[in-house]
């Protein structure tokens, strides 16, 4: 393995999801649902199989999913994208935000981001030959059997330090994985002044864009004043339409960044999921309606899963948005080594989660030891037997 990769193993959602395969548990670890996404999304993707949709698409992607994205934007998010060369279809998020890094930094060049972190940006950051410089986002304090609905916060000391002469790029996750965090008006405005002040490009990743819950709402970077212009939006269908493993996903932003981007991406996958653009296409598309259900769905599972969670003994912090809560594993592992808890649930509790530890650096793995993500994304009857083993957890 290379030295840019050194430390980068096996992702620990293959591990996670495999140990629940094994042991015959309730996969809470990895992130996604298991119930079919919207049939008018299903259908157009069945029906594209056998027609000139098995072919590659244009290599920007498919103009009808393109524009579909532009609309989104626009009704969503009031921001206008030119689908020409201003909208670039990926596989996944995950390669929009590799390739942009790819395509934009120099070795050396500083990223600013929030940790803990999705864990897919530590490799591609490292890929990129770039350098990390976390910000640190604390959660709140919440006692034992108790659920805090208080969102994980950052002091703005902290994110100035993290912006040196070499910083290049400020990297967003909102809503954020695994907090459950979405970024305030406040915080975004003072994001937006460190960027500007110190001539940053911004990424942002906004996959949980839809599951928010009520209470909180998801603003794009972009939209505030001076910043479309020096940021790239990186969106997915997966967490959406309940299509994790279709893998559309897309970038938008000024033309000359989005240009960088897919002379990367060109060459990483080229094109993928021909059949399955169209599918996205008709889902971007669908009513204000379906939006709205798929979150207030989804919150139910959420007050399921945190009250649950509580019942168990454990401290929880109630995300705002996302798929995922994060309890403390004090009370029930003294040691406080979450690795050593999720890798004995299977065992306790007949259960999957994931450590908090590994969407940290390693040098500063020590803040989420002590710290579980359990994912909500799953039917309600396996929820509540998931729930009802953590509360008979030995
Ligand atoms: N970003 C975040 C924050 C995620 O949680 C995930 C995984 N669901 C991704 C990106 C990857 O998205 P995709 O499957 O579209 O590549
Ligand atoms: N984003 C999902 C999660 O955080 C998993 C994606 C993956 O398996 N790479 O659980």
């Amino acid at each position: 393995l290379a030295s840019r990769l050194q430390g980068f193993g096996t992702t620990v959602f293959a591990e996670m999801s495999a140990l629940a395969v094994a042991t015959g548990s309730i996969n809470l670890g990895q992130g996604f649902p298991d119930q079919p996404g919207p049939p008018e999304v299903l259908d157009v993707a069945r029906a594209a199989i056998g027609t000139a949709h098995d072919q590659y698409p244009p290599g920007p992607g498919q103009l009808d999913l393109r524009t579909a994205v532009a609309e989104h934007q626009q009704r969503f998010r009031g921001l206008t994208y030119d689908p020409a060369d201003e909208v670039l279809v990926t596989a996944g998020a995950t390669e929009a935000l590799t390739a942009a890094l790819l395509a934009l930094l120099e070795p050396g060049d500083e990223v600013v981001l929030f940790e803990p972190m999705y864990d897919s940006y530590a490799a591609a950051v490292a890929m990129a030959g770039g350098v990390l410089r976390p910000v640190r986002l604390r959660p709140p304090v919440v006692a034992a059997g108790e659920v805090s609905r208080e969102p994980w916060t950052f002091d703005e000391a902290d994110l100035r330090a993290a912006v040196t002469p070499r910083a290049r790029l400020l990297l967003l996750n909102t809503p954020h994985n695994p907090t459950g965090k979405v970024l305030t008006a406040a915080e975004l405005a003072l994001l937006a002044e460190v960027a500007q002040d110190a001539d940053l490009l911004v990424l942002t990743d906004e996959v949980y864009e839809h599951l928010v819950f009520s209470g909180a709402e998801h603003v794009s970077p972009a939209t505030l004043p001076g910043m479309r212009e020096r940021t790239l939006v990186v969106s997915s269908g997966g967490k959406t339409f309940s299509t994790t493993g279709w893998k559309i996903g897309w970038v938008c932003g000024p033309a000359p960044l989005v240009a960088a981007v897919r002379t990367a991406k060109q060459f990483l996958t080229y094109v993928n999921g021909g059949p399955f653009q169209p599918a996205i296409a008709a889902g971007l598309r669908l009513p204000d309606d379906y939006f709205r259900h798929v979150a207030h769905d989804l919150e139910q599972h959420r007050d399921l899963l945190v009250t649950g969670l509580a019942e168990a003994g454990l401290p929880v912090v109630s995300p705002q948005a996302t798929y995922f809560g994060t309890v403390d594993v004090r009370p029930v592992q003294p040691d406080g080594d979450g690795w050593a808890f999720c890798r004995s649930l299977p065992e306790r509790a007949g259960v999957v989660a994931v450590p908090t530890e590994v969407f940290y650096a390693p040098e500063h793995a020590a803040l989420g030891r002590h710290l579980v993500r359990f994912a909500f994304c799953k039917q309600e009857e396996v929820l509540g037997e998931a729930v009802a083993r953590l509360r008979r957890m030995r």
